[in-house]
C-alpha cells in the first residue's frame, strides 16, 4: 500500500491577523512565505509560514476570522500543534518567548523529546519539540527573519488529537493512510512514519463534549502525497472505507482532498507541488498579496475589505 508522506501542512483559525503575523514571523521567527485569501472566502487572509523556500513539511497556516467565537477543547479536534526545533535549542527558545511575554508552561518530556507547551496570542495550543531523533526532512534556512538559522523551528512535528473513542481513527490511519504506532505514554497513542515526519498523538477524551473548532483551534491537518495519482489513490481508498472524501481541488500551489476522519478530524490529501514559487520570485515570497487566478478579476473588491498588514522584520 502506498500511504501518506508525513505532514505537508496545517490549518488554524487565529484572531487578527497583524498579531498573528507578528507572533509567527515576528517572534517564532517562521518566513511569511505566502500572503493570500481563504479561495472559499477570499475577504479572508491565508497567512502561510514556513521555512524559506516553504518546503511541505515546514508549513503553519492561518484563517485570521477575528469575528470567530473561541473553539471549545473536546474530542473530534486535533488540540495542539507540535513544532520541531534543532537539539540543543530549548532554552534559546524558553528565554525568546519569555522575553516577548509569551507565557510558557512547564517543561515535560514526551516519548523522550524535551517539549515546551504554550499558547499562541489566540490561544491555539502550540509545544517546541527538540526530538531525540526525528526523520530527516528538507529545510532551508532563511536569512531575512530575527531567528539564527541553526535556531530556527524546522517545521512541523506533529499534532494532538482527541478522539471520543480512538479505536476507528487508530484503524483508519494505519489500514489506509499508511501509519504505524510509535509508541504509547501516558494515555497517548503515538502514530507517524519512520521515514516521513509528522506524528499525531491521540487519547481517548470520552467524557469531553464534542470540540467546536473558532478562533485558537486547528482548522485541519494535510498530508503529503506525491502527485495526483497517488491523491486518487489514496482518495479511493477512502471513499472505499465508506468516509466521504471531496473531488480534487486545485489549491493553485498543491491539488487537495478534503475529508473528515472516522473521529471527526478534517484531514486534507496535500500533493507534493507545484510549490508556493510558482507565483512568486522565491527571493520575495510573501511580500504581496497573491491571488490565484480566477480570483485575479476580484482584486481590487478583495484588497479593499482585507486590513493592511505591516511587515515584522
Ligand atoms: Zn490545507
Amino acid at each position: 500500500m502506498h500511504g501518506v508522506k508525513g505532514l505537508h501542512h496545517i490549518t488554524a483559525i487565529a484572531g487578527p491577523a497583524q498579531e498573528n503575523l507578528d507572533f509567527y514571523a515576528g517572534i517564532l521567527g517562521m518566513r511569511l512565505v505566502k500572503k493570500s485569501v481563504n479561495q472559499d472566502d477570499p475577504g479572508t487572509y491565508h497567512l502561510f509560514y514556513a521555512d524559506a523556500e516553504g518546503h511541505p513539511g515546514t508549513d503553519l497556516t492561518f484563517f485570521p476570522w477575528a469575528q470567530m467565537a473561541p473553539s471549545r477543547m473536546g474530542h473530534g479536534l486535533a488540540t495542539e500543534v507540535a513544532l520541531e526545533i534543532p537539539r540543543g535549542s530549548l532554552e534559546y527558545w524558553t528565554s525568546r518567548l519569555e522575553k516577548y511575554g509569551v507565557r510558557v508552561d512547564s517543561l515535560e518530556t514526551r516519548f523522550g523529546d524535551r517539549t515546551v507547551p504554550l499558547a499562541d496570542p489566540h490561544g491555539l495550543r502550540l509545544a517546541l519539540v527538540e526530538p531525540a531523533s526525528a526523520p530527516h526532512r528538507r529545510f532551508t534556512p532563511w536569512d531575512g527573519g530575527p531567528v539564527l538559522g541553526e535556531r530556527q523551528i524546522r517545521g512541523l512535528f506533529g499534532a494532538q488529537l482527541w478522539e471520543r473513542q480512538q479505536a476507528a481513527t487508530a484503524t483508519f490511519i494505519t489500514d489506509l493512510l499508511g501509519f504505524t504506532q510509535l509508541g504509547a505514554a501516558r494515555g497517548w497513542m503515538r502514530y507517524g512514519f519512520k521515514n516521513y515526519a509528522g506524528v499525531i498523538d491521540v487519547r481517548d477524551a470520552p467524557d469531553a463534549r464534542r470540540g467546536a473548532s473558532g478562533v485558537g483551534s486547528v482548522h485541519h491537518l494535510a498530508w503529503r502525497v506525491d502527485d495526483e495519482e497517488h491523491q486518487l489513490a489514496v482518495r479511493a481508498r477512502v471513499e472505499a472505507a465508506g468516509l466521504h472524501p471531496t473531488p480534487v481541488i486545485d489549491r493553485f500551489w498543491f491539488q487537495s482532498v478534503y475529508f473528515k476522519e472516522p473521529g471527526g478530524v478534517l484531514f486534507e490529501l496535500a500533493t507534493e507541488g507545484p510549490g508556493f514559487a510558482v507565483d512568486e520570485d522565491a527571493a520575495h515570497l510573501g511580500e504581496t498579496l497573491v491571488l490565484p487566478p480566477w480570483l485575479e478579476v476580484a482584486r481590487s473588491r478583495i484588497e479593499a475589505v482585507l486590513p493592511p498588514l505591516r511587515p515584522t522584520a
